[in-house]
């Protein structure tokens, strides 16, 4: 089927935005109006009085790819769990315009005793969809990380990053529309963590999710993004947003670009700022 330059699509990239495609079309995105997720003036102290987050409002449009990255301990896994519903803001709102997802942790989180579809099948076999259908679907992502061949061997005979796939592929299952990842590669040898990021990548473009990436990265975060948010140390507060506007798809020789390495350093530039922020023994910034 052909396609005219003049045809909208949904996908990676800015709301507006243009891309130009595999065949050569360029395709205008719609100007999307109702965030995918939003967090508005969002406060956090804990039971035990720790103040985590404090005023953060943050606009995520559909088809983004948003990295938060800031000191240890600011609020940014908080954040996550926060757009997934599993903990509730003491203060402000939190609106997700998606249930469809996905969410890959800090570990695999794989059951050791099954194989790696066993493992990919399992939400849709806790939500009772039949045998076929979900095997089918586990096949399906299991190759879309790359991972075909490896169906059936269990975590323990797989790599770090292989491991770190299976759980990809277990999140993709579900189609996820909002994606949210919390630092999943840190644990990970620099030349893997970069793969993976590449592989991420392209996933989102060719899946048109919206993205949360958690990462101490920099180099990680202005890869795969199309707007890193800085957070300040704790209680973690929205010290810088910055675009990044690089072109998709992200291939390798990217991260040697001058354009890479400007906003590469815009947010460093930022992070460190960031990270000068005193957190006094009440857990207020000073
Ligand atoms: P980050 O992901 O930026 O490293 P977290 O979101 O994990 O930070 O944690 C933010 C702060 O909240 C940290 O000081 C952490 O110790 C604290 N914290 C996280 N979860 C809880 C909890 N359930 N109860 C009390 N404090 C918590």
């Amino acid at each position: 089927m052909s396609t005219t330059a003049s045809q909208a699509i949904t996908g990676p990239g800015r709301a507006g935005a243009t891309d130009a495609a595999d065949d050569g079309n360029v395709y205008i995105r719609p100007a999307a109006t109702a965030p995918a997720l939003a967090f508005q003036n969002v406060s956090l102290v804990f039971e035990n009085g720790t103040h985590a987050l404090d005023g953060i409002d943050i606009d995520i449009r559909p088809g983004e790819f948003v990295s938060l990255v800031g000191p240890s301990g600011c609020g940014k896994s908080t954040l996550l769990r926060l757009a997934a519903g599993f903990d509730k803001p003491t203060a402000g709102a939190v609106a997700a315009a998606t249930s469809k997802l996905g969410y890959v942790f800090q570990e695999a989180t794989l059951l050791p005793w099954r194989s790696v579809l066993r493992n990919v099948e399992l939400p849709a076999e806790l939500s009772g969809v039949d045998k076929a259908t979900r095997r089918a679907a586990a096949r399906d992502a299991i190759e879309r990380v790359g991972l075909s061949g490896f169906e059936n061997h269990k975590p323990a005979q797989l790599s770090g990053g292989m491991r770190m796939r299976t759980s990809i592929a277990r999140a993709l299952t579900v189609a996820p529309e909002l994606f949210l990842f919390d630092e999943p590669f840190g644990a990970l040898d620099e030349i893997t963590r970069q793969r993976l990021n590449e592989e991420v990548s392209g996933l989102y473009r060719r899946s048109g999710f919206t993205g949360v990436f958690v990462t101490h990265s920099v180099a990680e975060a202005v890869f795969m993004s199309t707007r890193v948010v800085v957070l300040t140390g704790r209680p973690g507060r929205v010290a810088a947003d910055i675009p990044v506007p690089l072109d998709f798809p992200r291939t390798p020789e990217l991260r040697y670009t001058p354009e890479f390495g400007a906003i590469a350093a815009t947010v460093s530039a930022a992070l460190h700022d960031a990270e000068r922020t005193d957190i006094t023994p009440t857990g207020r910034a000073a």
